[in-house]
């Protein structure tokens, strides 16, 4: 018998967490500096980062580094935060991606358009409290049952948290136009193209793969997306962190294995786990092609 392990097209670190990680490493070798937050959802980066000697702080807890300097992930921060940090004579490094600022300005015009704004997104995640934190009013919508807690409004003003799949928010946002037919929903797109494009490269690889393996941090929002994907697409799909997280028993009877990665995972990673399940099979006496 033989395995398969295909690629996705799209997969793994996005520019926003490339840029902000070498950001980072350029930053410590500056001098101290205290990362607020984590800098990705990413252990493996993490201790690359404490290897480094970089210190970790908290976003919201303004004032209280040990170091001069302080970094923004590239999740961003709210101006009010920012601010504050620069307000307390800290210098900020500041990585917010640039599809995250966007994000922000599209829900900053929505509000001066006077919108009730809305966040579609995981509530308490650091890019959501960004995107909420100036505009104290503002909901957060997981899922339908969130609207209850919508204020009744003339219109309502609807950005997403960048990494959520396109298709579960706009059928959030159809669902919002069913609930409220009275008021104006007014949505901007702001899922971000790297997000889409492993979304859709991710369907692709479902349709031709039994297993699909996804690689990436457990507390990382987009890789958990991707592996709910593959599941509401009827594969069996695995979360790893690293290939010491493969087990032989997914492998066994399996001829066709997809491989896909979260925007904040390494692609050494990426090429550890391809090359675990490739010694998985051999164990299993499988001959590995692609
Ligand atoms: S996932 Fe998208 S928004 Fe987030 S850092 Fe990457 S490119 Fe930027």
């Amino acid at each position: 018998m033989s395995m398969k392990i295909t690629l996705a097209k799209h997969y793994g670190m996005c520019f926003g967490v490339r840029d902000a990680l070498k950001a980072a490493e350029e930053a410590a070798g500056a001098g101290p500096l205290t990362v607020l937050g984590e800098l990705v959802h990413n252990p493996v980066v993490e201790e690359r980062m404490r290897g480094l000697g970089v210190r970790r702080g908290r976003l919201e807890a303004v004032g209280e580094s040990g170091t001069e300097r302080v970094m923004i992930t590239a999740h961003g921060a709210s101006d009010g935060v920012r601010g504050g940090w620069e307000a307390a004579g800290y210098r900020v490094v500041d990585t917010t991606c640039p599809l995250v600022k966007r994000a922000h300005r599209a829900l900053a015009l929505l509000v001066a358009a006077g919108c009730h704004p809305v966040v579609i997104g995981t509530a308490g995640h650091v890019e959501v409290r960004g995107l909420t934190g100036d505009f104290p009013g503002a909901t957060v919508v997981e899922t339908e049952a969130d609207f209850v807690r919508l204020p009744e409004a003339a219109r309502y003003g609807v950005v997403s948290q960048t990494t959520q799949p396109k298709r579960y928010v706009e059928g959030l946002v159809a669902a919002l136009r069913r609930a409220r037919p009275g008021s104006e929903v007014e949505f901007r797109d702001t899922v971000c193209q790297p997000t889409k494009d492993r979304q859709t490269a991710l369907e692709e690889l479902c349709q031709g793969n039994e297993v699909v393996i996804v690689v990436g941090g457990r507390h990382s929002n987009n890789t958990r997306q991707l592996v709910e994907t593959a599941r509401r697409l009827g594969k069996v799909a695995w979360q790893v962190e690293t290939a010491a997280d493969l087990r032989a028993e997914w492998f066994e009877g399996v001829e066709l294995v997809g491989v896909t990665a979260g925007t904040s995972t390494l692609e050494e990673t990426v090429s550890g786990v391809v090359a675990g399940i490739r010694a998985m099979a051999a164990s299993l006496g499988e001959r590995v092609m692609g």
